[in-house]
């Protein structure tokens, strides 16, 4: 049985213990000793490890994104034009070189679970691949080449806004109909390191009309619902406009909302839109570093949390791939709209970074460290420039730690990232380089 000595581990329900064995069977942790002395056969963790990171929300492809949309003067819709760019250059070869690069970049920063937000799904023009799910295929085995598991969000994209005809850069995205999505996300393949979920690209992509059809797929085979909500104020207009409600009430009266779904951004919604949220036990994923990036706005993330909605954290525009920083993003972010400090204590955002998470991407037996769930152990280096002096604590690793100060990687009970390298595929910033310049030059 394999088993890892760590100096210092962060267990449930929200308290560093010294020097805890943690063993495991068949991919589960089986038992969980504090105190006791390293035995020879174990791999010794230093530093403070705590629970896999779920990444909540992410596109890879934006990673090509990445400092070259930093430029010039504009918002959210002419970095969109941008990205679109360099998405109707990805096919599933480049696609694939790609996403592995992006997963291992997250890997290497803890991440052991992704939540893909899928739309990429047919070729330029919108004619499909000889296997109309090539691209998502192409998702999943990027996700096990790189060792890390993930939950397929396949996103129903239909139209280019509220009452509008898709864009020529955006005909890729779309099924046609939500049966033809359905019909197609049916099809795709699954595979033991994945979850496949169902997405509403948000209420500008699908009509009215269609939503409870994306719904009632998620809900009878009870998988994750995700849909971008609210993250532009002019969403918000547009929809009030035609349906004379907020998104956020269109998705519920379209039995949208729920305790398996998440809204994502959430950034620009009314006390009813929270209360709705709440009582229907929906989860929001917060993207702070993406939110920054496109000048969308803070979102009432204290609200949210007050009225007892579960909060993730995603990269979403793979600006910067760091759940350390997305998760006090939703801390500090805070002070700056309230001017108050604390509103979050370490342990709930840590708490966001893993086991809210996961059970946002449907894995509720990860992220924690107990016995029965999943062997995922990231270890955080507390001697590093920048953690160093902090103490071995929840406040040091998510205020001061960066994806740079995590040092080895199991998931699932396997080692995927030692001593701050990948395992299996060696030099991540070269491969992220070549799958860059395929798409970009
Ligand atoms: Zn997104």
């Amino acid at each position: 049985m394999p088993s890892w000595w760590c100096e210092n581990a962060w267990l449930p329900p929200g308290r560093v213990a010294a020097r805890v064995l943690v063993t495991v069977t068949d991919l589960r942790i089986t038992s969980i000793e504090t105190d006791v002395d390293a035995p020879s056969t174990a791999e010794r963790l230093k530093g403070l490890v705590i629970p896999g990171l779920a990444n909540t929300h992410s596109h890879a492809f934006h990673r090509a994104l990445r400092g070259r949309t930093q430029s010039a003067r504009g918002d959210f819709w002419t970095w969109r034009d941008q990205m679109y760019a360099v998405a109707n250059r990805l096919d599933p070869e480049n696609y694939l070189a790609l996403a592995r690069a992006t997963y291992a970049e997250m890997a290497l920063a803890g991440i052991t679970c992704v939540g893909e937000f899928h739309y990429m799904h047919h070729q330029p023009g919108g004619v499909r691949y000889p296997d109309p799910n090539a691209m998502g295929d192409a998702l999943i085995e990027a996700a096990a080449q790189v060792g890390v598991r993930l939950t397929l969000l396949d996103a129903c994209y239909l139209a280019g806004g509220i009452g509008e005809p898709l864009l020529p850069s955006q005909q890729r995205f779309s099924d046609g109909d939500a049966a033809g999505w359905a019909q197609r996300v049916d099809e795709i393949a699954g595979a033991a390191h994945v979850r496949i979920g169902a997405a509403i690209h948000s209420v500008r992509a699908v009509p009215a009309d269609q939503l409870g059809d994306v719904a009632d797929w998620a809900r009878t085979r009870a998988v994750p619902l995700h849909f971008h909500l609210s993250e532009q104020r002019a969403e918000n207009d547009a929809c009030v406009e035609r349906y004379g409600v907020t998104p956020t009430r269109l998705l519920a009266d379209s039995g949208a909302l729920g305790a398996a779904t998440v809204a994502v951004h959430a950034t620009h919604l009314t006390a009813d839109d929270i209360a709705l949220l709440a009582s229907n036990l929906t989860g929001v994923c917060l993207c702070p570093t993406t939110e920054r990036d496109l000048a969308d706005g803070i979102g009432p993330a204290g609200a949210l949390a007050a009225a007892g909605v579960a909060l993730s954290v995603g990269t979403d525009g793979q600006s910067v791939i760091d759940l350390f920083e997305e998760a006090r993003g939703i801390e500090l972010d805070e002070r700056l709209a309230t001017y108050v400090r604390g509103t979050f204590t370490a342990g709930a955002l840590l708490d966001s970074m893993t086991v809210a998470g996961h059970r946002a991407l449907g894995w509720s037996d990860a992220g924690q460290l107990a016995v029965g769930m999943r062997a995922d152990l990231v270890a955080v280096d507390l001697t590093s420039r920048r953690t160093a002096g902090g103490g071995g604590t929840a406040e040091t690793v998510v205020f001061a730690a960066s994806a740079s100060d995590v040092t080895d990687v199991v998931v699932d009970g396997t080692v995927v990232v030692k001593d701050r390298e990948h395992v299996r595929l060696g030099d991540v910033g070269a491969a992220l380089q070549s799958a860059i310049d395929a798409v970009t030059r």
